[in-house]
């Protein structure tokens, strides 16, 4: 047997699983009993922070001052290909058939190729994305959307995954902020009933379930966590975990790299708000945010609409979860957005 990674089709429902054994080397530093990334046992020097490019595989995209050499001091932020990657490259001459149309092997499997890249947040040690400036915050969403743009010009690929975690309990292996995009030939489980929920739902209505779920929660109120120019962060429905947070475009957008300038710093502003708000209200948990949005060779379709979920670890998932995909949460929606929304209503707090 080869360590090489695979993706995996599941015969029964069709989700695409990653076996990668070599993600077992990487370092897991930070400590499985603090929610938040403390840095008891974290590798010294960290890899991501400034004067340490050396200690990273070489930068494939940055923000840095002019004149200042690629994996040298000098940025703002950097996207290396993750030394510990669950994907790699090349990618295969073509992507598997997902049209259902081909008859499928029932154990279907591929050579797990793509990219998988790391995005560091800032040079500076911060573990946690709130302390980050308006404009680091701003240049983190700026940086997703040049690199998922970069990265759709490789016709092989079908989906990028953009998503951070925060604090061990959400799968952080180091502390230093930073964020994670896997490019995959084939789109992941949940985009794809997403996606096909959502076409469903396009196809009865004529209406995108997103644009109602933004026009009913902003009639409604009790969800509202936050408003901003652009965008509405609201407590999701029927949650998976207590105080998971959709943030949404309040008109129609069905591909986030369309997003401008001046909509990713409103973005940023707004999520902030949210997450300081969380930190408040659950005591700094871990998290993970991730985005959702069009596959990349689907275009720009009127049922579906990006966003991104915010889902923070305030329980742990067992039998029901794991065995039925049923969640149990013990705080009500409305509840947990009226407390947000009065955290975030205080001024804010200082460290
Ligand atoms: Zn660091
Ligand atoms: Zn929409
Ligand atoms: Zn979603």
């Amino acid at each position: 047997m080869n360590d090489e990674p695979e993706l995996r089709r599941d015969p029964v429902t069709g989700r695409w699983a990653l076996v990668a054994p070599e993600r077992a080397r990487r370092p897991i530093a930070l400590s499985g009993h603090e929610p938040h990334g403390l840095t008891n046992g974290e590798r010294t020097p960290c890899p991501f922070c400034a004067g340490q490019e050396h200690d990273t595989p070489n930068e494939v995209f940055a923000y840095r001052a002019p004149g200042t050499t690629p994996n040298g001091p000098g940025w703002q932020l950097r996207i290396v290909p993750n030394k510990f990657p669950a994907v790699r490259q090349p990618v295969p001459a073509s992507r598997p058939d997902e049209s259902g149309a081909g008859e499928m092997e029932l154990f279907t499997s591929a050579p797990a190729t793509g990219s998988a890249e790391v995005l560091i947040d800032c040079p500076e040690h911060v573990d946690n994305p709130t302390r980050l400036s308006d404009e680091q915050f701003g240049a983190v969403f700026r940086a997703y959307r040049e690199r998922m743009a970069a990265l759709a010009a490789d016709p092989r690929l079908a989906h990028v995954a953009v998503f951070k975690n925060v604090g061990a309990e959400a799968g952080a292996s180091l502390g230093h902020t930073h964020s994670q995009l896997i490019a995959t030939p084939v789109v992941p489980a949940l985009v794809r009933t997403e996606w096909d929920c959502a076409a469903a739902h396009h196809a009865r209505t004529g209406r995108c379930v997103f644009c109602d779920i933004v026009e009913r929660e902003l009639a409604d109120g009790r969800r509202v966590v936050a408003r901003s120019a652009h965008f509405v962060a609201v407590t999701a429905f029927a949650p998976r975990f207590a105080y998971e947070t959709w943030v949404l475009p309040v008109h129609h957008e069905a591909r986030y790299e369309a997003i401008t300038d001046a909509a990713t710093q409103d973005l940023a502003v707004l999520l902030k708000r949210v997450l300081r708000a969380l930190d408040v209200v659950q005591h700094t948990p871990a998290y993970n945010w991730f985005l959702h949005t069009s596959p990349l060779r689907a275009g720009a379709p009127p049922h579906y609409h990006w966003h991104l979920e915010i889902l923070p670890r305030t329980a742990r998932p067992a039998g029901l979860e794991w065995g039925f995909g049923c969640h149990i949460t013990t705080a009500a929606p409305e509840r947990a957005a009226s407390e947000l929304r009065a955290a975030e209503a205080e001024p804010e707090r200082q460290g």
